[in-house]
């Protein structure tokens, strides 16, 4: 399913500061902490595509996910206030590590809370990282106004997980590494959320590959950004997918104001297809994806109009039990003979 409409208008936000400029800034902090992430094309996936496709590597990242990029980059971005007294946020997943890695690496105490119902294993992976962790909530709603009422009674920073433009530019950088090394690109697939990286992608396009297209792609159990980019109004739609990087349920002001005027496309796949293309990423890609970390090559697969060389982001490799047993169930794993003597 491709939306083909032509682009609703935002207003420019010159106030945000999200430009270039600050893109190459932000690179300036990141690339001090993170080294570049590499980016290849495999033969069977270029085969299976039809296409040329280059896979950018974040799930290469010491929190095995892309956002510890914005992370570094907002901690980089407080004023040293901030710093001392520290930041808190509602997340059970990667953004939660990401600011528990980067808060660890400069000194700034990070506090998450978390739903009552939230995955062990990641609630232990925050904490390892360092992080204070406040089970609070019985959905992530309430995990996010409780994060908002400590942030009031300690006087700590609240980090929104979507409208913060230290998190967008750091997002950015995942984009800026890829279109250096990597001119000619026709067409850039964004997984989308809250759409920091895809606005992200959208800087960095306008300034260094403006003839590349950017096309996001999100899971259509959870459209909330697809439909505020159709409309041009903020939505809110209750998140049904399985797919946890993907599960926003709300569009967001900031990145849709990227979005709304540099968005080239945007392909909404069912949580089935991005199954199947965690699968992909295993036995083409020689890549554990999660979910949100394929969601990109299904949208690419997904796409009718896809032409090379075009590249994908696999954003993370923090799969899930479900998204495991998914790669053996739909890889028939199992079934190659064994040649060994
Ligand atoms: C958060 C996340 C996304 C979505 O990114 P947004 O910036 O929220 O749009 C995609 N992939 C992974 C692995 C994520 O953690």
């Amino acid at each position: 399913m491709t939306a083909i409409d032509t682009l609703p208008q935002a207003p420019a936000t010159p106030q945000s500061g999200l430009d270039f400029d600050a893109v190459l800034r932000t690179y300036e902090a990141v690339s001090r902490v993170l080294p570049e992430t590499p980016a290849w094309s495999y033969p069977l996936l270029n085969a299976k595509a039809g296409v040329k496709v280059t896979v950018k590597h974040e799930n290469v990242q010491p929190t095995g996910a892309f956002k510890v990029r914005g992370g570094v980059a907002l901690m980089a971005a407080l004023s040293p206030e901030e710093r001392r007294r520290g930041v808190v946020t509602a997340s059970t997943g990667n953004h939660a590590q990401s600011l528990a890695w980067a808060g660890a690496r400069s000194e700034v105490p990070v506090t998450v809370v978390v739903p009552v119902g939230a995955p062990a294993r990641k609630v232990a992976a925050v904490r390892a990282l360092g992080a204070r962790v406040v089970v609070e909530g019985e959905t992530m709603c309430e995990s996010l106004a409780h994060a908002e009422a400590l942030s009031l009674a300690e006087g700590i920073r609240m980090v929104s997980p979507g409208d913060e433009p230290a998190i967008v530019l750091g997002h950015a950088t995942v984009y800026l590494e890829l279109f250096r090394r990597h001119p000619g690109l026709e067409a850039v697939y964004a997984p989308v959320g809250s759409g920091s990286g895809a606005a992200g992608a959208c800087l960095v396009r306008d300034a260094l590959a403006p003839g590349c297209r950017v096309i996001g792609v999100q899971s259509s159990a959870a459209p909330a950004a697809h439909r505020a980019w159709r409309s041009g109004e903020p939505a809110t739609i209750h998140s049904r997918t399985r797919v946890a990087g993907l599960a926003v349920g709300a569009s967001f002001t900031l990145t849709q104001s990227v979005l709304g005027r540099s968005l080239n496309d945007f392909i909404l796949v069912d949580d089935d297809a991005i199954q199947d293309a965690v699968g992909l990423m295993a036995t083409h890609a020689h890549t554990l994806a999660e979910g949100a970390g394929a969601a990109s090559l299904a949208g690419l697969m997904a796409d009718p109009t896809r032409q090379g060389p075009c590249a994908i982001v696999c954003t993370g490799g923090n799969a899930d039990d479900h998204e495991l047993a998914g790669i053996s169930a739909g890889a028939g794993v199992g079934t190659d003979a064994t040649l060994s003597c």
